[in-house]
C-alpha cells in the first residue's frame, strides 16, 4: 500500500516535526491537521484508544488518509501514572515544565521509566484502520538536563543511550533510533510498504 502524504492529527509542533522527519525517508510527506478541524477530547482509557478517536476525526474532516499519535511516560514506582494523562500530570492547562517537575517530586531518581506510543492509521477510502506501537525504556534522572525533545525528556535517561545522556541531550537521529516514536513510525512505514 502506498501513501505519499498523511495528516497528522495534532496541535503539538514537536509531534509535527519528529514525524515530518521520521516519514521523509520513506518519501511519506506529513501534512499538518488544517486550523478548522477540531480533535476530540482524549477520553479514552488506553494509548490506542486515544489516537484512533485523532485518526479518525482527521481523516474523516479531511476525506484524506490521516496518523495521529498518543503517547505518554508511565513511571514504574507510581503503579504506571502518569500514562494517558501525562499531558495533563500537573492539571488540564499544565505546561511541559509542570508536568517534568511533578515527576521529578514523585517518583525516586534512578527509578523506572517507559516512554509508550500508539500510532493509529485511519485511511477513510478503503476504508481500513491500524494501530502501531512502540516502547522505549529509561530511568529518572535526579534532576532536568539538556535542551533538546520536548516534554519530559530532559528527565528521561534512556536505557539504550550513552553515556547517562537524557533524551534532552542527545541529537535529534539518536532520539529517533531509540524513542518510542520513531520505533512506531517504522512499524508504520514497514507496513504501508508490504
Ligand atoms: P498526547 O499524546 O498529546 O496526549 O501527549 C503526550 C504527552 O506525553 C506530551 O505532552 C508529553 O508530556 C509526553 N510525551 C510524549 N512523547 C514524548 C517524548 O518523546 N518526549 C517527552 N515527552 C513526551
Amino acid at each position: 500500500m502506498v501513501a505519499s502524504s498523511l495528516v497528522l492529527a495534532t496541535r503539538n509542533p514537536h509531534k509535527l516535526r519528529e514525524f515530518a522527519r521520521l516519514l521523509d525517508p520513506a518519501g511519506i510527506a506529513v501534512q499538518p491537521l488544517p486550523a478548522d478541524v477540531s480533535l476530540p477530547p482524549e477520553d479514552g482509557s488506553t494509548f490506542a484508544d486515544n489516537a484512533l478517536l485523532k485518526a479518525r476525526a482527521a481523516a474523516v474532516a479531511t476525506a484524506a488518509p490521516a496518523i495521529a499519535d498518543d503517547s505518554g511516560i508511565e513511571a514504574r514506582a507510581l503503579g504506571g501514572a502518569p500514562g494517558v494523562r501525562s499531558a495533563r500530570y500537573a492539571g488540564a492547562a499544565a505546561t511541559d515544565a509542570q508536568n517534568l517537575d511533578k515527576l521529578l517530586r514523585e517518583a525516586p531518581a534512578g527509578s523506572a521509566l517507559r516512554y509508550v506510543c500508539a500510532l493509529a492509521y485511519v485511511d477513510p477510502a478503503v476504508p481500513i484502520e491500524r494501530v502501531f506501537s512502540g516502547h522505549c525504556e529509561g530511568t529518572l534522572a535526579s534532576r532536568p538536563r539538556g535542551a533538546g525533545g520536548f516534554g519530559y525528556d530532559p528527565a528521561f535517561v534512556p536505557d539504550e543511550g550513552a553515556d547517562g545522556q537524557t533524551m534532552a541531550e542527545l541529537d535529534d537521529a539518536e532520539k529517533d533510533a531509540i524513542s518510542h516514536r520513531g520505533r512506531a513510525a517504522r512499524a508504520l512505514i514497514a507496513w504501508l510498504a508490504g
